[in-house]
Formats: C-alpha cells, structure tokens, sequence
C-alpha cells in the first residue's frame, strides 16, 4: 500500500515554525502538539495549504509565503471603539481577537492594537497581514477525514473530542 499524500479531504497533522523576514520565530508548535487542520478547506493560509499538497509524513520543507497567499495586505485604518462596548469580565489586551458582525451577518475578526484608557483601537487585519511569513514545515500525519469532519470542515481530535 502506497503512503498517503495530503490531498483535499484529508486531515493533515504538521509541526509549524514560523518566522518573520528578521528570522524572529513569530510562532512554532515545535516542543508541543502537531498543528492540525482539513486539507482543501482553507483552515491554514492558502500559500501553506497549496505547498501541502502531494506531500507525505516525514517530509520538511521550507516555503516563503507572500501577504496575498498568507493573511492579505493591510487595509483600512483601526477604528476607536469605546471600552463599554466589551464584557465587563473581560481583560481588553493587545492581541486579542473578538468576532463582530459583518453586513451579511457572517462573524468578522477584529484584533485589538492599543487599549487608550476608555478607547479600544480595533482593527480588522490580521496581525501578520502585509508579512511575508517564512514556514517550516514537518509532516506528521496525514489521513482520509471522516464524514462527520467533512460535514464541520474542521479535524475532530483522535477520539473524535472536539472543542465545540
Ligand atoms: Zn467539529
């Protein structure tokens, strides 16, 4: 039986290390669990899920992402949103990532950029967009996704616990 290749529909475990045109380590998930995600389903940046494909475990490869392939150019400007606007329970941090409603009523990130006493500067780009992103990638698993996984577009855990 030949090995499987990642493809559409599979489930594709990966150790990550990501690194910014400085060669800083932006994120890596070396030393810890596997990264994993639904091939052909846009669950990692589309730059990284094109140079998945054909790949087998135990391959590393190294690719330089571009912003259109990776999290987009940066547009538009922050927007001040007052702090009442947020759970009182919630600690407001730079970084942080909320879900605010679009026109069409699908969720749309936002990232938190400044905290100015009663002000929060929200901003819908991604914190990496405009960057290339420089991946390193190992392949650890890859397998034929189950019905139900097809059916969320998102891996189910290894006994099928799932975070939602
Ligand atoms: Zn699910």
């Amino acid at each position: 039986m030949s090995q499987a290749a990642v493809a559409n529909d599979h489930v594709v475990e990966i150790h990550y290390t990501l690194k910014d045109d400085d060669g800083d380590v932006v994120d890596s998930s070396v030393g810890g669990d596997p990264l994993d995600y639904l091939h052909g389903h846009g669950g990692i940046v589309p730059g990284l899920e094109a140079a998945m494909a054909g790949k087998k475990v135990g391959d590393k490869f190294a690719i330089s992402v571009p912003p259109a392939e990776g999290y987009g150019e940066v547009t538009g400007e922050p927007k001040s949103v007052p702090k009442s606007a947020f759970p009182d329970d919630v600690e407001l941090e730079e970084g942080m990532q909320f879900f605010v409603s679009g026109k069409d009523g699908d969720p749309i990130p936002v990232w938190v950029v400044a905290v100015h006493g009663d002000e929060v500067l929200l901003d819908q780009n991604h914190p990496l967009a405009g960057e290339t992103l420089h991946f390193e990638i190992e392949v650890v698993s890859v397998r034929k996704a189950s019905a139900e996984e097809l059916e969320h577009g998102h891996p189910h855990g290894p006994e099928g616990h799932h975070h939602h």
